[in-house]
């Protein structure tokens, strides 16, 4: 058996989380490759060492001096160093860094930084071997990993190693240069070794204590998924829940790696299983709720639309003529409606209204702005009678006008328009009907 676990920024942030760290990785011998993220924050203003990096490298670009703000980063390791009793010295390393920075080797170079003295310190913590990402992640020239040839050569690689640290966040290009994954990409790098190594499970350790059914930010204390799987995640992650690094998920998934999110503040606690699919019903009927805000919706009418083949494929293509894409397409007898993301299509209105125009004809063609789509995901409606109708009838209660509804054929997931107003109220009572209620 063995486990990729990677940690996130905050989870390696002091010398305090390290102990943590090292206590969860020791307790279990099968935790083999770990994968750190940059210091991250240690209280709420704390400054993660990645943004004070990005910081550095363009201060280095402007030709300003950006020693004092390099020596605030050395800093913020030597807290970690001293506080864990090491004897590690990264005097060179930022020499180094301090050097190359003037030859103004790009942002990446700046940024990976962060997670290469991380890893350094904490391999040296756990007597772990350090394998330094860029020489076992490629990146084509177009930006995208090279997914064979890096798993070649983390197979390679580790296949040597028993235990080792692989920093999170980068690789490099065939030419040594290093690139990021874009923010939070250090998801993606654990993602990538546990595919590689055919890993039994990827543990990604954060400080939450899962997948919440809901945002926390509007439902207090919200409850954890127990067990979600990868359609489910993708579905609620589109629509703005966030926990992982959306390009985390292919390479366990497409491997059948199974994904642990855990809480490095409450190890004891068994946090969100994501897999591949279950035969575990989940506890609430629905798996978990998403929404955004900021959508508008364009109603085009035409009598015996029905009947004119091609329309909607004529009022499609003004969209994506003018490159935008849409959300969701609702439609009736003689009606269809688009709903798209306002802002972007602010910019473009007039020219899509007359696009529609001349491509249709329509009777009436109305628009509506500031609206909100929920999802309300759960692979557990398939099988349960009443579950739209418990929805609508806790929107009604709760004085929510609905605009829209749209449940897709694979039955995962309803999709409702409100009014950016009601959104939060029609969230809470969703959660309510379905979660408060049976607790
Ligand atoms: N340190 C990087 C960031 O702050 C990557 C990561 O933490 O995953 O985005």
């Amino acid at each position: 058996m063995k486990k990729v676990v990677k940690f996130g920024g905050s989870s390696l942030a002091s010398p305090e989380q390290f102990r943590k760290v090292g206590k969860i990785i020791k307790e279990e011998d099968t935790r083999r490759y770990v994968i750190p993220s940059a210091p991250g924050k240690r209280y709420a203003k704390d400054i993660k060492v990645t943004d004070m990096l990005y910081q550095c490298y363009d201060m280095a670009e402007r030709g300003e001096a950006f020693e004092a703000l390099l020596n605030k980063i050395q800093d913020r390791y030597e807290e970690i160093i001293q506080g864990l009793g090491l004897e590690l010295s990264l005097q060179e390393e930022f020499r180094v860094i301090a050097e190359t920075l003037k030859k103004k080797p790009g942002r990446d170079y700046a940024a990976s930084r962060g997670e290469y003295l991380n890893g350094r310190v904490l391999a040296e913590y756990l007597g772990f071997a350090f394998v330094d990402a860029a020489e076992i992640i490629l990146f084509r020239e177009d930006g995208i990993v090279d997914m064979d040839q890096t798993g070649e050569m983390i197979r390679n690689c580790l296949s040597q190693k028993e235990y080792a640290v692989i920093p999170g966040f980068y690789g490099a290009f065939k030419d040594g240069t290093i690139k990021t994954f874009s923010r939070g990409g250090s998801d993606v790098t654990g993602s990538l070794v546990a595919g590689a190594i055919y890993a039994d499970m990827y543990e990604n350790w954060t400080d939450v204590s899962g997948f919440l059914v809901a945002d926390p930010r509007i439902i207090n204390n919200p409850e954890v998924i127990e067990t979600i799987t990868y359609r489910e995640l993708r579905e609620l992650a589109y629509m703005g829940a966030s926990v992982l690094h959306e390009e985390a998920i292919f390479p366990v998934r497409r491997a059948g790696i199974p994904i642990n999110i855990r809480n490095t503040n409450m190890p004891e606690e068994k946090g969100t299983m994501i897999v591949e699919s279950t035969c575990r019903k989940s506890k609430y009927t629905i798996t978990g709720i998403a929404g955004k805000k900021g959508f508008a919706s364009i109603n085009v009418d035409k009598d015996l639309m029905n009947s004119e083949i091609g329309f909607c494929r004529r009022v499609l293509s003004v969209f994506e003529d003018n490159g935008l894409s849409f959300e969701h397409m609702p439609s009736g007898i003689d009606t269809m409606t688009i709903f798209v993301n306002q802002s972007e299509f602010e910019e473009k209105e007039q020219q899509v209204i007359s696009g529609i125009h001349r491509a249709v004809q329509p009777d009436v063609l109305e628009m509506e702005s500031d609206l909100a789509l929920i999802a309300v995901v759960g692979r557990g409606m398939r099988e349960t009678r009443g579950t739209a109708g418990r929805i609508f009838s806790a929107l009604a209660h709760a004085r929510v006008n609905v605009k829209m509804i749209d449940q897709g054929s694979s039955e995962l997931n309803v999709i409702i328009g409100v009014k950016n107003r009601d959104f939060e109220t029609a969230i809470q009572a969703i959660y309510d009907i379905f979660v408060t209620a049976r607790l």
